[in-house]
């Protein structure tokens, strides 16, 4: 039985089918609890703009600008995206003094994102639209990791925080205790781990290539590490979500052997790491490479120390939950009073670690042109 289970999980796994953020506008959904992300998608706007700009420079855009945001999710950051690349498209078109494409944007997620929600909120964008632009959002369902879209027919694709998810977690390996690569992790976690980003970005990198016309570009932000050493504190508040996990342990309220087989399909790279794979690859020219850091608190702007690590940690959670919720209780099946719990001893781990030591993320972002 314990078997069948493990084995229902990882296919779900393999599909990806439980990485979907918290659906509908509701008190725990990622619509409400996302402005993290959205800080870390206007952080990244002067690559995008510079990238635009240098696609304008090498010749004229065509009537239909094509754009693609892969892993958009459902809230205000999915058609935020798209607005920022039409207020820069529109800008270059004023300065030069030509006129405004129209625009195709696919939003792309798994089947399971809340699409509904999305499409909601497209009329109010429509009708929000200046004067003379013309916009026509699709939806386009599917993994990033299968091709998506015909051939040589987008100019821009982007993507923002969302390549850091794998297709599947690295199989086979044991991390007793920890969700994640951590300090104490064997050597053979972050080898499998690595092994499993670069196959999975050289594929992804593969697929858009065909997808994407000479010339065009692509815009990624992904949560990194600033060192090469996997072991370092890049990723502490994975620690941290373990760390609340063996607490539910303790009290019995989920089973050592669950933990033990959950591998969290996530994985953070080093920016040499990223040139390496791109290089390899070579279907694409790595034109800028950026890396800036935000707070784990985005509402917290200052550098040195947490202005209030009991509100923060609280905050912090409540991003975290929008996010994982659902791959959780995909994995532990366990009831939403169990999850609210967990979430209180998160931010109770979360505020304690704020209390000495500041949180970031640290970003990077990396535009690539199409050989
Ligand atoms: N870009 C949005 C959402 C980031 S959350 C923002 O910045 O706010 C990451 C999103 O990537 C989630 O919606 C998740 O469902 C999606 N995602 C993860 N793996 C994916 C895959 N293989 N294919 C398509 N979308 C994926």
């Amino acid at each position: 039985m314990g078997q069948q289970k493990d084995r229902g999980v990882a296919e779900v796994m393999a599909r990806g089918k439980f990485l979907h953020m918290n659906a509908g506008n509701g008190e725990c959904s990622y619509a409400r609890s996302s402005t993290l992300q959205r800080m870390v998608i206007l952080k990244a706007k002067p690559v995008l703009e510079d990238a635009i700009r240098k696609m304008f420079n090498s010749g004229e855009f065509p009537k239909c600008f094509n754009m693609a945001d892969l892993g958009c999710s459902s809230g205000p950051n999915t058609l935020f995206t798209v607005s920022n690349v039409m207020k820069i498209v529109q800008r270059l078109c004023h300065e030069k003094s030509c006129k405004m494409p129209e625009f195709q944007a696919y939003l792309n997620d798994l089947p399971d994102n809340d699409f509904n929600t999305l499409f909601k909120s497209i009329p109010l964008f429509y009708q929000n639209l200046k004067d003379g632009a013309n916009c026509f959002i699709s939806g386009m369902p599917g993994s990033f990791y299968e091709r998506l879209f015909p051939t040589k027919t987008l100019q821009l694709v982007h993507s923002s925080y969302s390549l850091h998810w794998l297709s599947q977690s690295p199989e086979k390996i044991e991390n007793n205790n920890s969700i994640y690569i951590t300090r104490t992790s064997p050597p053979q976690v972050f080898e499998a781990y690595k092994k499993q980003f670069e196959k999975d970005f050289s594929r992804f990198l593969q697929l858009r290539s065909e997808e994407i016309v000479t010339g065009g570009h692509m815009l990624i932000t992904f949560i990194g590490r600033s060192i090469p050493d996997p072991h370092g504190y890049h990723c502490v508040h994975l620690d941290l979500l373990s760390e609340s996990l063996i607490d539910l342990v303790h009290e019995g309220l989920i089973e050592q052997a669950e933990l033990d087989s959950f591998n969290y399909p996530f994985y953070s790279p080093y920016k040499d790491e990223l040139k390496k794979i791109v290089e390899m690859e070579g279907s694409f020219d790595l034109d800028n490479l950026e890396i800036f850091q935000v707070n784990w608190d985005e509402r917290d702007n200052d550098d040195d120390i947490c202005f209030d690590a009991y509100s923060s940690g609280k905050h912090v959670a409540k991003t975290m939950r929008a996010v994982l919720e659902q791959m959780l209780v995909s994995h532990f099946q366990f009831g939403e009073s169990i999850v609210d719990y967990l979430f209180e001893r998160y931010a109770y781990h979360l505020a304690c670690h704020l209390l000495v030591q500041k949180g970031k993320f640290c970003n990077i972002v990396i535009s690539l042109r199409k050989k």
